[in-house]
């Protein structure tokens, strides 16, 4: 056993836990692993060649101090507020000091029916758990604040969905699981004691730099409004459709958080809904900023007993402006602008037009722009337009405006190839991991993971990962059910 679990969530919070024992796997098997989250967790490699290593990362043995317990919250789906909701097929098993000094969840999803499960049999499809687990690495290595997958382990266990498929269980890592769903859960069940202790050991744990406010309670919610918005706009930056962002998948810290039927763009399409069940499109791409939003009103509304009305409006406020100045100034430096001046806007908005009317490819056109340059016959961006006349009125625009900038033509590629990654986790290539992985070959998705963590590098041999899809794998889609 590597290492000693600590409890710090279910000592702070007994009333908001179930104590729950995991239903093991008979045969669990371990396919998978993140070294760089094993590092930060200080777990030995070894670690990972033991043959009882599946048995402590699927529960059927416990670490040291592991307790395991279910955290009850609640949040709005799809607009509609569910007091049922909780851990219903994953349990936190505790918690641990860092490589970095920081505190870190360790929760099994996957782990078995709780308390909260409702209809649903506790358990994770080995597709799902795949996808959670490339999806963590990859938003990891393109530095967008995410949770963590430590580990990925199958089974031969049968689980129902459309077809039978296998269960699987990943152990998700991140410095707290509080979702602004917990928030709701003490508000509308009218417990402002609860609410308040919620709030005391969120801020404790982690906001201390709050502690000190007038109203740190008030403190906290700017800061989480800011964050979200700042993370909002590197998904809306790098293509990332979320999918389901209901406010129980809202991460208090600001973390992308609990991946469903997410997608990477393929062509720009700003409406794209990449959730199968998303009927309204509430979920689109181009909607995520006002979920944000609104999902932030959620977590305000929920929090009203301590903040007064004005403040809560004021910190929601902070929202808009930090969302739009942190995506343009993303924006900018994936065209190569080191600073943002008034008409950028425009020009970066006749850009993504101009990618939606051509249906470009999100990720791949940043990269050929790279190669921009004074002559534009020979950027390889031009090549792909079907609409020339088009592209070169718009090519005047930004040759004029790199016209203002003091980096030159190489330094520019060099910059614009450092933000903007040439190898993203397209579904289709997420489906062909999984599909090889679930008649028992884990070698591609070993090799996508390997990819995954060197995004913004051109690694010779790995082409394939960075061509355009194919026509099959373009828009899949992805079932919500997992
Ligand atoms: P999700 O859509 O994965 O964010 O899950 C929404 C809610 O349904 C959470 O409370 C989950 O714990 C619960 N849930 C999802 N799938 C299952 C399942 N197979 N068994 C039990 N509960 C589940
Ligand atoms: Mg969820």
């Amino acid at each position: 056993m590597p290492f000693l679990l600590s409890s710090t969530y279910a000592s702070g919070l007994p009333d908001l836990v179930s104590v729950v024992a995991v239903t093991p796997f008979a045969e669990p098997k371990l396919l998978a692993y993140s070294a760089d989250t094993a590092a930060l967790l200080q777990i030995p490699a070894a670690f990972f060649q033991q043959d009882d290593a599946a048995d402590y990362l699927s529960g059927k043995k416990l670490f040291d101090g592991s307790k395991p317990i279910a955290q009850k919250y609640a949040g709005h789906q799809f607009g509609q507020y569910n007091p049922e909701l909780g851990d219903g097929r994953g349990l936190l098993l505790g918690d641990v000091k860092g490589a970095d000094g920081k505190n870190y969840d360790l929760h099994l999803k996957g782990a078995g029916r709780t308390p909260y499960s409702r209809f649903g049999d506790g358990r994770a499809v080995l597709r799902s758990s795949i996808r959670e687990f490339l999806a963590s690495e990859a938003m990891y290595h393109l530095g967008i604040p995410t949770s963590r997958a430590l580990s990925l382990v199958g089974s031969n266990e049968p689980v129902q969905r459309e077809t039978i498929e296998q269960g699987a269980m990943v152990i998700r890592v991140c410095p707290s699981h509080i979702r602004f769903g917990h928030f709701e859960h003490c508000f509308y069940t009218g417990d402002k004691n609860q609410l308040q202790r919620l709030v005391d050991f969120t801020l404790q744990q982690h906001f201390p730099d709050c502690l000190n406010a007038e109203n740190s309670a008030l403190a906290m919610l700017q800061q989480v409004v800011v964050r979200t918005a700042e993370l909002i706009s590197q998904w809306q930056a790098v293509g990332f459709n979320h999918g389901v962002m209901n406010t129980d998948n809202m991460s208090i810290l600001g973390l992308s958080f609990d991946y469903g039927p997410y997608a990477f763009l393929d062509d720009y399409q700003p409406g794209y809904i990449c959730n199968h069940s998303d009927h309204s499109g509430r979920y689109a791409f181009d909607e995520q900023p006002g979920i944000g939003l609104w999902n932030l009103n959620a977590l305000a509304h929920a929090l009203s007993p301590l903040i007064a009305v004005e403040d809560l409006r004021a910190a929601l406020g902070l929202y808009e402006p930090t969302l739009v100045s942190h995506y343009m100034a993303l924006m900018g430096k994936k065209l190569g602008l080191a600073t943002i001046e008034p008409t950028d806007r425009a020009l970066i908005g006749q850009w993504l037009a101009l990618l939606q009317q051509q249906k470009q490819d999100y990720t791949l056109s940043f990269r050929r722009l790279a190669d921009f340059s004074d002559d534009a016959t020979g950027s390889s961006i031009r090549d792909h337009m079907l609409d020339l006349v088009a592209f070169d009125q718009w090519a005047e625009l930004y040759r004029a405006r790199l016209a203002k900038e003091s980096a030159t033509t190489a330094e520019r590629k060099t910059q614009m190839n450092s933000v903007n990654p040439l190898y993203i986790l397209r579904n289709y290539l997420a489906q062909q991991a999984i599909e090889a992985a679930e008649q028992g070959d884990t070698a591609p998705l070993h090799e996508l993971m390997l990819v995954l963590q060197r995004p913004y590098q051109l690694q010779p041999g790995k082409e394939t990962f960075a061509a355009p899809p194919p026509d099959w794998g373009k828009g899949m889609d992805i079932s919500c059910s997992s």
